[in-house]
């Protein structure tokens, strides 16, 4: 996939700020006391560039808290002006976006459930046409769909948004899972692979959907190289309108900032790059032999391919096929592998040798 977005890294916003770049404050904004005393505290830690808060809040089903509407957002400007601190919240549409910059909010972000809609993106990347020095943070569609998530991107970019970054906030599944929603890391890596212009920040919060989560899901991000983190934090989380398993004190917010532990993506200690380099070299002379291997068995796949024909068998013999997953992930459990990794590696290898049996078939049937 190409992905043409020329966002600067070193102007946007999340990259000029120190690692990690943190977000925090309450699910939703409900009281003005509420968002002034979250909010005094967390600027008393000394590193929260953001202040987070829910004005119009998405909820699953109607007759829930949704959202104090523009009234929250008197509030939200009001912490600004009184501790100087920038305010952040979700926006879903023209008129939010029309709101939100009236009254001073510096960081727009885009929910995941407006990122599955581009009809919604579009209208909102054309609300933001022309405007300077706003940042807009695009969650991940509810679902693991990458090509959906960078769409958002290039509609904004379209519009002249440069300061862009991304919100890893975890996938909607139905399997049990001790997650709220799937952290399913592969995708966020995969946009750091194709676009490593646009700054990535976790939401662990709406990932774990329990405070105990948190840590973790945070160190693992900041352990992938994660530009900065979104928490939420509630001065009495329990008896928060909205999400309240999921919210934290600002003091425990303090903790979990000191307990982490931050990495860099390199270092100038010599001998950890020599090392390093040691052992890239062996991955390297590894990985070829893998692939010489694997043309090795494609050229004996095609020979099987070729007898099949010639005596007109099927590509596909069931039983066979059930015999190699069982003994490969007999022989990954011996080796001490992750027996779930080899099956599928097989899997991938398999439906190559079906998708070239195939052909060798169709190239007779052609001729005949
Ligand atoms: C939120 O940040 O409170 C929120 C509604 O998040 P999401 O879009 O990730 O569900
Ligand atoms: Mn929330």
């Amino acid at each position: 996939m190409k992905v043409e977005l020329n966002v600067n890294p070193i102007e946007s916003w999340a990259k000029t700020n120190h690692k990690p770049l943190i977000i925090a404050g309450p699910c939703s904004a409900e009281t003005p006391e509420q968002l002034m005393s979250t909010a005094k505290l967390l600027k008393d830690l000394g590193k929260v560039d953001v202040l987070r808060a829910g004005i119009w809040k998405p909820r699953t089903r109607p007759n829930a808290f949704e959202g104090s509407g523009e009234e929250g957002l008197k509030w939200l400007a009001e912490v600004k002006k009184e501790l100087g601190i920038q305010i952040g919240t979700e926006v879903a549409n023209p008129e939010h976006i029309e709101l939100a910059l009236k009254y001073g909010v510096d960081v727009l972000w885009v929910g995941a459930r407006t990122t599955v809609s581009p009809f919604a993106i579009q209208e909102m990347a054309d609300a933001m046409q022309g405007v300077k020095d706003k940042a807009v943070l695009i969650k991940n569609p509810t679902h693991p769909e990458l090509g959906l998530w960078i769409g958002a991107f290039e509609r904004f970019y379209r519009a002249g948004v440069r300061d862009l970054a991304a919100i890893h906030r975890g996938f909607s599944t139905i399997d049990k899972s001790k997650f709220r929603n799937v952290p399913t890391w592969s995708i966020p890596i995969e946009l750091k692979r194709i676009a490593p212009q646009i700054p990535i920040i976790c939401d662990p919060s709406h990932i774990g959907g329990k405070r105990d989560l948190i840590f973790e899901i945070s160190q693992k991000a900041m352990d992938l190289g994660f530009d900065g983190l979104m928490i939420e934090t509630h001065i009495d989380p329990d008896k928060a309108w909205s999400d309240a398993d999921q919210q934290v004190t600002p003091e425990r917010l303090g903790e979990i900032l000191n307990d982490l532990k931050i990495r860099t993506q390199s270092t100038t200690n010599v001998d950890f790059n020599d090392h390093l380099e040691e052992l890239r070299e062996k991955i390297d002379n590894i990985d070829r032999e893998l692939v010489e291997t694997l043309a090795t068995r494609m050229a004996v796949v095609e020979k099987i391919g070729e007898y099949k024909r010639d005596n007109n068998v099927t590509t596909l013999q069931v039983k066979r096929w059930d015999d190699i997953m069982k003994n490969r992930s007999e022989l990954a459990k011996k080796l001490g592998i992750n027996e779930e990794f080899v099956v599928d590696v097989f899997k991938l290898v398999h439906e190559e040798s079906i998708r070239r049996q195939t052909e060798i078939m169709k190239a007779v049937e052609s001729k005949a």
